[in-house]
């Protein structure tokens, strides 16, 4: 297992195959001491080692206030229902996703695809817009609804002196009728994104990927692949 590590300053990750879970996605955490904010929450199992990563780097779990969730998908939802009930944060989560997050159509959360049990969540916060923007302090955080991978799917992203972080998960896909994807909002989604130009894109599977160059070629890799 690795450790939790800076991104850049005040941008973490705590969570991830190699950090917490094979199952997790990676789970970024950012803010400062008093307020914190995490992006998904891993597979559920394994959120005692996600708050373990968050405490090693000198922060307490109790002040993550709010969630943000990318999508519904269990290895990026799956301990939202423990964080909830330890450190009860605000969930927030775009309409597309929110009857799959609360329980009402387990077969868009793929528990089965890792083999492991879904447990509710109530999301405190929909989304309904295309884009809605947070402040986490200072800090501007633009939530941004890319459709396609599910249809509640969002990315976070904001500018840092280190330049424009994208936290992207699941930017690959995989699409699948049970989820209800959309190819062809994917690839309206993958665009948008493009046009971003992030400089580090935070990914759900593929790690931290940087310079601006990377984020691109990744990016089109799936849009032309
Ligand atoms: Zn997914
Ligand atoms: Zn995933």
């Amino acid at each position: 297992m690795v450790e939790a590590f800076e991104i850049i300053s005040g941008v973490y990750c705590v969570g991830g195959s190699q950090l917490s879970a094979p199952e997790d996605a990676s789970v970024y955490l950012l803010g400062d001491p008093d307020e914190l904010w995490l992006i998904d929450s891993g597979c559920g199992p394994s959120l005692p080692a996600v708050l373990q990563n968050v405490e090693r780097l000198g922060l307490d779990p109790q002040n993550i206030r709010k969630v943000i969730v990318t999508h519904c998908h269990i290895d990026h939802s799956g301990g939202l229902a423990e964080l909830k009930a330890r450190i009860n944060p605000e969930i927030i989560a775009h309409r597309g996703d929110v009857g799959a997050l609360e329980g009402r159509a387990p077969q868009k959360v793929a528990a089965e695809f890792y083999g492991l049990t879904y447990h509710p969540v109530q999301v405190d916060t929909v989304l309904e817009q295309s884009q809605e923007i947070l402040y986490l302090g200072p800090q501007k955080i633009t939530l941004q609804h890319v459709p396609g991978h599910t249809p509640g799917s969002i990315v976070a992203w904001g500018d840092f002196p280190q330049g424009r972080l994208l936290f992207g998960q699941d930017l690959h896909g995989p699409l699948h009728p049970n989820w209800g994807s959309d190819e062809k909002a994917w690839r309206t989604s993958l665009r948008q994104l493009l046009a971003l130009e992030a400089d580090i894109l935070a990914e759900g599977h593929f790690g931290v990927i940087s310079p601006a160059e990377e984020v691109e070629r990744f990016i089109q890799g799936f849009l032309f692949g």
